[in-house]
This record gives C-alpha cells, sequence and structure tokens, in this order.
C-alpha cells in the first residue's frame, strides 16, 4: 500500500483534478488516511485469498453508481478484476496476470527486464502506454500531524528521557542533550529469511541505549516474543510496542523516532515514507525489486551468491544472508546517517 502511493501521486501530477478512491483491505485504511491524494477508502469486504465470487459481483454493482472513469488494478489476479468489471467502469487498466483479456480492456504485458522495481510498476499503470519506460517513480510521503504524534505521545505517556538511569549507564550524556530515539521492527511477516537474528537487534539496542537513545521496538503481535527477547537482553531498557499499537499509532510513534533499523517488511517502506533515515535488513529478499524509496534509506545486503532466493526459510539451514551482517555494520550505518553522510 505504502508504494501504491507512489502511483497515486503520479496520477495527480498528471491529472491534478482527478479523484482517487481506493478499494483496499480495512486494516490499510490508516495508511490511506495519510496520503493527502487519496479522497475516499473503500473497504473491501472479503479477507486476502478468499474467491467469493458472488461478493465480488455484488461489490462491483454497488460501485456502478459512482460513475468511475478508470479503475487501475494493482494485484495480478483474476479475482481482483471482478469488481471492476462489473462496476461498468469503461477503462480497467492492469496487467494480463492471470489471463485476464476479458475483464480488463486496458491490458498491459509487463515487461519484467524494463520494469525492475515493484513501484515501477505500479506507477507505469497510471501513464500511456507509450509513455517512456521505466518511469520516474514519485515517492511515498505519509503526512502526520502534530495532533496525532500528541496523541500518541500522551497515550504511551511518553517522555523525552534516556532509557536508562542516570548517571549509572550514560558516560556520556548530559542533560541538554537531545534524547534521540532509534525505532527497532525486528518482525518481518514473510519468514525467517528475512528476520535479522533478535540477539544481533539486542546488542543494537544496548549500545544506542549507553549511548543515552530511547530503542522503542515496533511489530505486531506475532512478534511479541522476539521483541520480549530483545527487551529481555537490553536490561528492559527498550520501549516494547509490539502488539500493542493499531497500524496507525504505530506510524504516528515511528513518525517521532529519529532512526529505523528494519527488515525487509511493510514497516520498512512506512519508515521510508515517513521519511526517517531508514537502515534497511536485507536476507533472501532483493533490495533492487523492493527498495525502502528514501534518499536517506541505507540498505544492507551481503549479496551473497545464493541471493536473492526469495525463501521463507533458508534452503541452505544457515541464513548467512543474514547472520552474516553484524551489529557493528548496523551501528556504523547508525553513525553515519546521523552525520549525513552517504
Ligand atoms: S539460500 Fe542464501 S539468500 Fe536464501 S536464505 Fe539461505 S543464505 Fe539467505
Amino acid at each position: 500500500m505504502v508504494m501504491a502511493q507512489s502511483l497515486f501521486i503520479a496520477l495527480k501530477n498528471t491529472h491534478p483534478d482527478c479523484q482517487i478512491d481506493v478499494l483496499a483491505p480495512a486494516w490499510t485504511l490508516s495508511l490511506l488516511e495519510r496520503m493527502p491524494e487519496v479522497s475516499k477508502a473503500i473497504v473491501m469486504p472479503l479477507p486476502r485469498g478468499k474467491f467469493g465470487l458472488i461478493e465480488r459481483i455484488k461489490l462491483g454493482l454497488s460501485l456502478r453508481s459512482k460513475g468511475y472513469n478508470q479503475a487501475i488494478l494493482l494485484p495480478n489476479s483474476w479475482k481482483s478484476a471482478i469488481p471492476a468489471f462489473f462496476a461498468n467502469i469503461p477503462v480497467r487498466t492492469g496487467y494480463i496476470g492471470e489471463c485476464r483479456w476479458g475483464l480488463l480492456n486496458d491490458a498491459r504485458k509487463l515487461d519484467k527486464n524494463l520494469l525492475t522495481m515493484t513501484v515501477q510498476r505500479f506507477v507505469a499503470l497510471g501513464l500511456s502506454v507509450d509513455a517512456p519506460m521505466p518511469p520516474t517513480c514519485p515517492k511515498p510521503a505519509l503526512t502526520i500531524s502534530k495532533d496525532r504524534q500528541q496523541a500518541v505521545i500522551d497515550k504511551f505517556q511518553l517522555m523525552p528521557t534516556p532509557a536508562a538511569p542516570v548517571p549509572d549507564r550514560l558516560a556520556a550524556y548530559t542533560p541538554s542533550m537531545e534524547i534521540k530515539i532509534l525505532a527497532l521492527c525486528p518482525g518481518a511477516e514473510y519468514g525467517p529469511a528475512k528476520r535479522w537474528p533478535t540477539e544481533y537487534y539486542a546488542e543494537v539496542a544496548r549500545h544506542k541505549i549507553d549511548q543515552g537513545w530511547q530503542v522503542w521496538l515496533f511489530g505486531s503481535d506475532k512478534d511479541k516474543a522476539d521483541a520480549a527477547q530483545i527487551n529481555r537482553e537490553a536490561s528492559g531498557f527498550c520501549t516494547d510496542f509490539t502488539g500493542r499499537t493499531s497500524l496507525a499509532e504505530a506510524v504516528d510513534l515511528m513518525s517521532l523516532a529519529n532512526t529505523v533499523v528494519s527488515n525487509d517488511s511493510g514497516l520498512m517502506h512506512v519508515a521510508a515514507a515517513l521519511d526517517k533515515k531508514v537502515i534497511a535488513i536485507y536476507g533472501s529478499s532483493n533490495p533492487g525489486f523492493t527498495p525502502p524509496l528514501n534518499d536517506k534509506a541505507r540498505i544492507i545486503s551481503l549479496n551473497l551468491d545464493c541471493a536473492p532466493c526469495f525463501k521463507r526459510e533458508c534452503p541452505l539451514g544457515h541464513t548467512h544472508c543474514l547472520t552474516g551482517i553484524t551489529p557493528d555494520q548496523v551501528l556504523e550505518h547508525i553513525t553515519l546517517t546521523q552525520s549525513g553522510r552517504k
């Protein structure tokens, strides 16, 4: 969804008066609320993966009265094109995907060698078929308000103080120092071949806490055990938000962070769209395909011969693509982001 914002921005750049409504799963609505290009979000009533032919037809019929001029379909599945077809939308644009000839009437052939990045594939669908490719992709930019930031500060009773007691652990800290916040995102829904080891995250956390930083842990319920381990190894001085926030709150909290260290995950893209200094750690995936779309981002990938294998679990049983990235490397990148150096 974050990458789709590049398409929304590109559409607004070429058609400033166009109205963009987005059909999307309910859990993504808080992201859409933070995209000024989007006029309205329409909740997809079906869970991911469910075919639901009748529901999709009904959804399409319910949208007929809206008078949409064009539907742009980002998923490549056959079922995803059904609502637009039954909504009688005159131009239905998408990649041919699962033989969608009848459902689409502006069917594009995807040249994977030309459009090597997911975001390019999205943006290309908003341009005419004879536009120069690959397209220039505007960077996603989620909008954050001071009110929303204050709301999460109040809710979680956050204080601008060092994470650890002074002066026991903080040789370098003085009370006049600005307190920096390091956000760690140790999860990756995809699988362990995208998750940097928790003990490495913990080492980074300990190091920054000792320098007077606050360290905040982000993730869903599924990441709670990993976050708890990181926090234990950091003597409980992290602020653990895993499983305690809505996505909206996680976005607003992350907007307060100075630097974000993340696996290749949805939160990494959120952090990039918040214009954070992102250290993005890649294992089995390809940073060239779905990079963080942010000039401040730093990508760490070992580019092993076996990578990218795109597997959820390492087929070789060692996950060296991640275990070979050391905490010292990540700390070095954090230091470099602070100095503004590339
Ligand atoms: S095969 Fe290589 S790239 Fe894939 S998970 Fe294992 S070490 Fe990583």
